[in-house]
């Protein structure tokens, strides 16, 4: 289907610019806006209302007193709800894709792609709402009996990146309905439209007034900082890089808050020369190329055994060249931007640092000319194993490529990183898949698998990739508490 700019304009005009405050859609209380652009042009796409600290607030007050209510609505209800937004979604999923493509660049098929996977949040906490067991049992000594029920933890405080605007945040707000707490959600100031649609699909789909509210802005910390100094506020889920998650968790310690961390990550990628290479490249290119490389989960460092690498560094190059960059609503277009002029001047950065350490640039290695933030797509070989490049997130379209002789190599230098959430292996071995997973230290293993996140999966990280998990049977957790009650029981002798 051709994107035609009044398609564009229609669908801008029908996202709500306001804040949503109670279930109304607010103007700031300063009247302050911000404008949102388009990456593959620098072009404005739409203006919203900007939150101060005091509508930040207003939000914490909205949802504080939804919080008793909700907390008993019926999980069958909460449930409800929950499935009617994911129909609702899947009706207009051809809108969600585009919006997110029009504020965060990546191309019409990928954005497709996180519709059907966002939403699935939705449809997996549906349905593990009505399934949050508790326990009975007798102490051990016949005198108790012991009763252990879940509740919601209460009032949450929401805050997502820019990069996947629509499963940033139902992998949030499913789980957290699931389980009966209210929030405020502050979306990236980048992408926050989708945040926008969302909310409002949700009241269609019958959310209370307060359960969710919104407050997207020029300034994270003034809305962040008051509402977690609130002692209302119970918890604090956030995703994003690791530097703000560490000073959210500083301040999340004055009033001991629950949270959850989804912070930044440096995946290998180690390929065995067991492995079926072309499979290889195939998982490769999805694992790097996924939202063009500003992904969390993307491989960052590629290890691969030195007998096959230059095989794998020629056909991974080869797939990379063939790329064709363009902007999102472009069918053509199989590469987007980056999501500003910064973030690709950081990834320019790191390439010429390891290009001026001795690597070099098989394909690629250079930002593209014209309009938008776009940037080749860069495989770099021979790359020295001390490579500031193999060290930080590259949260763009580069795939260093270094060697490893044995599998110990191969496992130490996996590890070598502060980070822990995604890593992948591509070897033909199972008992080597086995025994790389025992001892690599990171929260998720792709076995030959490229993309592994998935509603029914936990995701998330160890050591400074984070806390806490997504997605799966865990995810409801991390919104809810445990309360223990402990009964006499009047037949005990
Ligand atoms: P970011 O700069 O940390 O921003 C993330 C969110 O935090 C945004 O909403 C941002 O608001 C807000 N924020 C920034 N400074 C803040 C402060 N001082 N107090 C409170 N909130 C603050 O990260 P990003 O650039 O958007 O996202 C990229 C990072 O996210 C990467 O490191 C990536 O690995 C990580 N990530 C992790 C996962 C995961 O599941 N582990 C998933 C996706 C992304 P503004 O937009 O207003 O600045």
């Amino acid at each position: 289907m051709t994107i035609t700019p009044e398609r564009e304009a229609e669908l801008l005009a029908s996202v709500p610019t306001g804040l949503l405050i109670d279930g109304e859609w607010r103007d700031a209380s300063d009247g302050g806006t911000f404008d949102v652009h388009d990456p593959a042009t620098g072009k404005v796409l739409a203006t919203l209302a900007s939150a101060t600290s005091e509508d930040a607030l207003a939000a914490l007050d909205a949802a504080d007193a939804a919080q008793g209510q909700w907390a008993l609505t019926p999980a069958r209800e909460r449930s409800n709800i929950l499935r009617r937004a994911f129909d609702l979604i899947n009706e207009r999923a051809e809108d969600f894709a585009l919006l997110m493509t029009l504020e965060m660049g990546k191309p019409l098929a990928e954005a497709r792609g996180e519709v059907t996977y966002g939403n699935e949040f939705l449809r997996w906490f549906s349905e593990e709402a009505v399934r949050d067991y508790g326990r009975y049992l007798t102490t051990p000594e016949g005198k108790n009996k012991i009763l252990v029920q879940n509740k919601p933890v209460g009032p949450c405080l929401l805050i997502t990146p820019w990069n996947f605007p629509l499963a940033m945040a139902t992998r949030k707000v499913g789980p957290a309905i699931a389980a009966g707490c209210t929030m405020v959600l502050k979306p990236a100031k980048l992408t926050p439209l989708t945040s926008q649609l969302f909310a409002a699909t949700l009241l269609e789909a019958g959310l209370p007034a307060g359960v969710l509210n919104v407050v997207s802005g020029k300034s994270a910390s003034s809305i962040s900082g008051p509402v977690m100094a609130d002692p209302r506020l119970r918890k604090v889920s956030f995703t994003g890089s690791t530097p703000v998650g560490k000073r959210l968790l500083k301040d999340a310690a004055d009033n001991v808050l629950r949270t959850s961390m989804e912070l930044g990550g440096n995946a290998p990628f180690l390929v065995f020369d067991d492995a079926d290479l072309d499979k290889a490249v195939e998982g490769a290119m999805a694992a790097k190329m996924r939202n063009m490389g500003e992904a969390c989960t993307a491989a960052n460092r590629f290890l691969v055994q030195d007998t096959v690498a230059e095989e794998f560094t020629r056909k991974f190059a080869e797939a990379m060249s063939s790329l064709t960059p363009g902007r999102g609503t472009e069918e053509a277009s199989t590469v987007g931007p980056l999501i500003d002029s910064g973030a690709r001047d950081d990834v320019h950065a790191l390439v010429s640092d390891a290009v001026a350490a001795g690597a070099v640039a098989v394909t690629g290695g250079e930002p593209l000319a014209g309009d938008g933030y776009f940037y080749a797509p860069t495989v770099l070989g021979g790359v020295p194993n001390d490579a500031e490049i193999l060290r930080e997130e590259i949260f763009g379209p580069v795939a260093p490529v270094t060697t490893f002789t044995t599998e110990e190599e191969a496992i130490a230098l996996a590890n070598a990183s502060e980070y822990g959430l995604a890593s992948y292996l591509f070897t033909s071995d199972y008992a080597r898949m086995f025994r790389v997973a025992e001892q690599i230290e990171f929260g998720m293993v792709g076995f030959n698998a490229g993309v592994i996140s998935n509603a029914a999966a936990p995701f998330g990280g160890v050591k400074q990739s984070g806390l806490g998990r997504e997605g799966g049977s865990e995810g409801i957790a991390e919104y809810s508490t445990v309360q223990y009650i402990g009964i006499a029981d009047p037949y005990a002798k």
